[in-house]
């Protein structure tokens, strides 16, 4: 690899890719009931996201809590509650709160009254 000549968009290309990969292997391995290797993984994935400023990929979600990747049914519990969706961590007790946003029709709604 050649130093100081990569552009940032590169840059944070590869880092996305690295990011993804191993929050995947994270999740595999949450699955396999690994969890220490599990996160190691996420942990990793989150130094690559600080160091190059990338945000973390979306799609695997982890608690911030604990850095475990969060499997569904496994270690997590989803719950749906005023149009909001909570995730709670089963293996720290964290619960997360997100709102509720359709995947395709997301801008349907955005309007502001
Ligand atoms: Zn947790």
């Amino acid at each position: 690899m050649t130093k100081g000549r990569v552009s940032n968009k590169k840059m944070r290309e590869i880092a996305e890719q690295r990011m993804t990969q191993l929050l995947a292997m994270a999740y595999e391995e949450a699955s396999a009931g690994h969890i220490e290797r599990a996160r190691r993984y996420v942990n990793l994935s989150r130094r690559i996201s600080m160091r190059t400023k990338t945000p973390m990929p979306k799609g695997i979600r982890y608690c911030e809590g604990c850095l475990v990747p969060l499997v569904p049914g496994l270690n997590s519990r989803t719950r749906f509650r005023n149009g909001k969706i909570t995730i709670q961590c089963l293996e720290c007790g964290d619960i997360k709160r997100i709102p509720y946003i359709r995947e395709k029709s997301a801008n349907d709604r955005k309007r502001s009254d």
